[in-house]
């Protein structure tokens, strides 16, 4: 973060990851810091993940069971997990972000960034004008399997994707054999707990049991 004492910096997003954004580059001595987000300003407030960890839990015996809910069903699940971490900010960041050179552009959008002597000009949708040193998208991360480098064109050609997701079965494996994705990756099939780290301890316990099934070998190290 030293890199950018005393510059002016616009955040686009509005979330968790743009606000410690936020909140690092300030006390880094950032000389502004601006944030822009397309809806309102979510509630510094802690959120509730008692239920996703009985339920992430329950799956080690279940893998099946977030693919055999209704596509109804799984919405209700996303939104709730959406609900709970994405209009939710740790209460932790608020101190650090009610400062008078920490501006919030809630319900706004960028509409053009260009190049000025010295920086970069950007226009918001409100008509606001901003003279910034760097912009930086805080704005997520979508699954796009095709874009991993060192899966060759052949093998690609094999592995049906949803929306970028590999199709998997419920020990983890895609539809090629011996080709396995867990986390982020696996949350169309496994559902969206599986891109955090909760996700983490359920999917190891599935794939060792899978692995050392299929590589008896494998069952020592499994079972620590
Ligand atoms: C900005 C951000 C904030 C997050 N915040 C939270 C949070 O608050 N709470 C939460 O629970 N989760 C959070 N997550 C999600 C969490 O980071 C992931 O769920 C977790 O890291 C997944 O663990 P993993 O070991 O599967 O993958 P990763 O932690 O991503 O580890 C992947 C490993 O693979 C290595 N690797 C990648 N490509 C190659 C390659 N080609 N060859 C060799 N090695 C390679 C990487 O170097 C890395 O060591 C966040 C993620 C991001 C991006």
């Amino acid at each position: 973060m030293a890199a950018y004492r005393g510059k002016r910096v616009l955040l686009v997003g509005g979330r968790q990851s743009a606000f410690e954004w936020a909140a690092l580059l300030r006390e880094a001595g950032a000389a502004r810091i601006d944030l822009s987000y397309r809806h309102d300003t979510p509630q510094f407030t802690l959120s509730d993940w008692s239920w996703v960890e009985a339920l992430v839990a329950g799956m080690v015996d279940q893998p099946g069971w977030f693919r055999h809910l209704s596509a109804g069903e799984q919405e209700v699940q996303r939104l709730r997990l959406w609900t709970e971490g994405r209009l939710k900010l740790e209460p932790w960041l608020a101190d650090r972000i009610f400062q008078p050179n920490v501006h919030l552009h809630p319900r706004t959008q960028v509409t053009m960034v260009s190049e000025k002597p010295g920086g970069l000009s950007v226009r918001l949708d409100s008509e606001e004008e901003l003279e910034v040193d760097e912009v930086i998208a805080a704005t997520g991360y979508q699954v796009d399997i095709r874009r991993l480098p060192f899966l060759s064109e052949s093998l690609l050609a094999g592995l049906p994707l949803a929306n970028g997701y590999p199709f998997l079965d419920e020990g983890f494996q895609s539809q090629v054999p011996g080709l396995y994705f867990s986390s982020f990756p696996a949350g169309w099939a496994f559902g969206p707990f599986f891109g955090f780290t909760i996700g983490v301890r359920a999917a190891s316990r599935i794939l060792g049991a899978v692995l050392s099934r299929s590589s008896p070998g494998l069952a020592a190290v499994g079972a620590e």
